[in-house]
Parts: structure tokens; sequence; C-alpha cells
């Protein structure tokens, strides 16, 4: 299979390409050539097929031109070592627990089948593959627990100092093997400049191999529809139409869920929530799509002025707006609204973050509109992972999941840095 830039319909690269770029030289994102459909057949068995089984027939369907029968089952069986169950919150409404794994949120799936992809298109190489990473936090603790281990390739995760809260930075600071963490005496951005830097760089690109694995890479994008045929699969339906409503900000993820669907999978809507940054919302309720500077709140992994997957929703509507804003919805919230949702959820037993919060006023607001659907939000990280923002809203301390807690209890090993580039270059220039 070919992926072509969305940029560019004629630029195409090989799935190894792909994946090892990242972005298409035209800054296009890759997209696959074609969207291979399951038969009805296959579709009507997922109920009697384990996670893994749905994984391997939905990763053959899209890679059996590229990888082998073991490299497909490798990859699988690496991705998918946790669960993601669905839990009925109330009458028609189930959350779909993304975090059950490593970081305690849905980025896991991406990175860890990302990592494993990687390490087996660099194997031909014969050179360690280093990746890159500029995090504000959460990008940085699911790459680098998704490649921790894997054979041939090394982790370099900039952070910026003071910057990253404690819990997170404990995260990619304490594995050691093959992850390696900068501390760097600046902010976010002079950390993803710093790495932008080396990729430019053509002294450092011929004698070492680097990638990024950032969040638009088809690696980390595809593997997140798994979870919509699982779910789908295991949700008790009698006949109902069933609406996925997804917690956005890059919206990597409701792409993926869209791909699901295209795959055969029938999904009858999707929700696009995000907190109020919401250029999205407003583009599904008819206006023109305008990108806006990124505004703080309380699901701050949402904060996104302008989201990088846009245009793949566009590519995968092949631009039919019309039909984009008939199978997506729009919706917003505050944090005001945010938190009241967190205390009216907890009273029926459930404890949402304050992202999945969102994906539930989403599907709220639509069920009431639209009587006789299923509803099913995304999870996307467990509330542990935003303790301050729960405990305030629910007065009450929350119990951090064990491996959450065990983080904190280990050993931080960081090497500082400033923020210029010459002692960046230095320091990976030594490296062999
Ligand atoms: C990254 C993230 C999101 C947003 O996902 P996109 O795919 O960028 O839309 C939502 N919730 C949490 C917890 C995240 O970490």
């Amino acid at each position: 299979m070919k992926y072509y830039s969305t940029n560019n319909p004629n630029q195409s690269a090989s799935l190894s390409e792909a994946v090892m770029k990242g972005l298409a030289p035209d800054h296009g994102l890759y997209m696959p050539e074609r969207i291979p459909v399951l038969s009805k057949e296959i579709i009507d068995k997922l109920p009697d097929m384990t996670f893994r089984e749905i994984g391997y027939t939905v990763i053959e369907t899209l890679f059996a031109e590229d990888l082998s029968k073991n490299q497909i089952q490798e990859l699988v069986d690496h991705t998918l070592t946790f669960d993601a169950p669905i839990v009925k919150v109330e009458e028609d409404i189930f959350s779909l627990e993304l975090f059950h794994g490593p970081t305690l949120a849905f980025k896991d799936f991406g990175a860890r089948f990302c990592s494993k992809l990687m390490s087996m298109l660099v194997k031909e190489k014969s050179k360690v593959l280093r990746v890159l990473v500029a995090t504000s936090g959460d990008t940085g603790s699911a790459v680098a627990n998704g490649f921790l281990g894997v054979e041939g390739v090394e982790v370099i995760v900039l952070f910026p100092k003071g910057k990253v809260s404690k819990l997170q930075e404990m995260q990619f600071t304490t594995l050691g093997k093959n992850i390696t963490a900068l501390e760097i005496d600046g902010v976010f951005d002079d950390c993803q400049t710093l790495v932008k830097q080396a990729f430019l760089d053509e002294k450092l690109n011929h004698k070492l191999l680097l990638t990024s694995a950032n969040s638009i890479n088809i690696a980390r994008w595809i593997p997140q529809c798994l979870y919509y045929f699982y779910a789908f699969s295991r949700l008790p339906k009698n006949g109902k139409k069933v609406v996925f409503s997804v917690p956005s900000g890059n919206f990597g993820n409701l792409g993926a869920g869209i791909l699901a669907e295209r795959m055969g999978l029938p999904i009858d809507h999707f929700l696009a929530a995000t907190n109020i940054n919401k250029v999205v919302p407003e583009y599904l309720k008819g206006a023109q799509f305008q990108a806006q500077p990124s505004i703080s709140t309380i699901s701050n992994s949402m904060d996104v002025g302008n989201p990088s997957n846009f245009t793949r929703l566009k590519a995968l509507y092949a631009g039919d707006e019309k039909l984009f804003r008939r199978n997506v919805k729009g919706y917003f919230y505050t944090d005001q609204q945010t938190v009241k949702a967190i205390q009216q959820v907890k009273s029926k037993g459930y404890t949402l973050d304050p992202h999945g919060a969102v994906g539930y006023l989403g599907l709220k607001d639509f069920m009431q509109e639209n009587p006789g659907f299923l509803g099913i939000f995304l999870e996307t990280a467990h509330p542990g992972k935003f303790r301050d923002v729960v405990e305030e809203a629910l007065g009450e301390k929350l119990v951090l999941p064990e491996r959450l807690a065990a983080f904190l209890e280990r050993e931080k090993k960081v090497i500082q840095m400033g923020k210029d580039f010459g002692e960046f270059k230095a320091f990976l220039e030594v490296l062999d």
C-alpha cells in the first residue's frame, strides 16, 4: 500500500518512508491510498473474537502487502497488552476506558504500535534509530514508555525545566534503559525548536538516524481505530444505532474512528467534543475553518487551536463537507460545565477525568436531541492523571492506581541543558 500526502495526492510514499519521515516532505499528512473494507461476515463475527484477534484482522487488512503475518502478530501482541473495557455509566451511556496502559492515557496504544513498527523497519539499516521528542508532558510519557526496551531504538525526550507536572515528569525521567531525558532550561517551544534544528542539521543526519514519532505519524494514528472495532463489538446494541463521542484536541483519535467506520464498522454518528478551543465544532456548525491561538483549560491535553489532523478528517470525507457535517456533530464546553459533569457523574458512581467529562457532555446533549441512540464516550485518561482538578471538583482524595504511584518512588535521572542548539548538537554528535 502507498501513502499519499494530504497536500498532494501525487506525492506518495511506502509504509516505511511514511513511518520514518512522519510528515510528508511537502508538510502534508500521510493517508492510506485506499481504505480496505471488512466484509459483513467479519463484522458480524467481531463479538466472538478477542481484542487481539480483532486487532490482527484489522491490521492485516491494512498492512498485508507490507508486513508478514509474523510481523503483524508481533505488532498486535506488543500493542494490545492491556484491555479497553466498556463500563456502563447510566442507561444507554457507556464509557470506553482507554487508560489501562502504562501511562494511563489512550496515547499508549499509538505509541506502542509505533515503537514496534519502527524497530521492525529499522532492522535492515544496522544503525540505532534515535527518536527525538519535545514534550510538555503527555506525549513524552507515552512515547518513552512505548519504546522502553524496544531493540534498535533510543528515545531522547526534551522537556522544559519546571514546566511539567511532577507525575508526568516521573513517567519519562525514571525509566533508564534506552530512554534519556534532557531537562531544558527554557519553555516547551524551545524544546521543539531544538528538535527541529536537529532534523535540519545535515551533518547530524548524515551520521545518525533521527526520527520524530510525533502524533501525526500514521504509525501512531492508524492503530487507534482498533478500539473502536473492539468497543462496538462489545456494546449491547439491541438494534439501537451507535454514536461515539470523542473528546478531541488534535483530532487524531476522532479521525481513527472515522477510519474504522470507512472500513465497514456501522457507526452511525461521531461527536467532536472539545473544550473552548472550539474551531472544529464551529466548522461543523457551518463556519469556515479558522485556526486560533490555543486557550488554557482544565482539560489541557485538548488545548489546541490549530488541530493538526483536521486535514486528515477532510481527506476522509474527500472534500464532501455536507457528509462530514452530517456524520460528525460538534459540541464544546467551558471548564465550569466540565467540573459540574465530573460532580454529577460521580453521584452515579463513576469518576470522570476532565477530558472524558467533555466527551460525556457531548453525548448527553446529542442524545437529548436525538432519542433512541446507544452512546459511548472515550475516557481518554485515568482521573488520577488529572488529580488536582478532579480532587478539587469532588472535594475528596483520589486513590492513585499502583502503576502511576510507582513512578513517584523511582529515581529521577536527567541531563540538564541550555536552550542553545550548540549544546544539544554537541550531545548528539558524540553518540554513535
Ligand atoms: C491527546 C489527548 C486528547 C486529544 O486527542 P486527539 O487525538 O489529539 O484529539 C484527549 N484526551 C487526552 C487525555 C489526551 O492525552
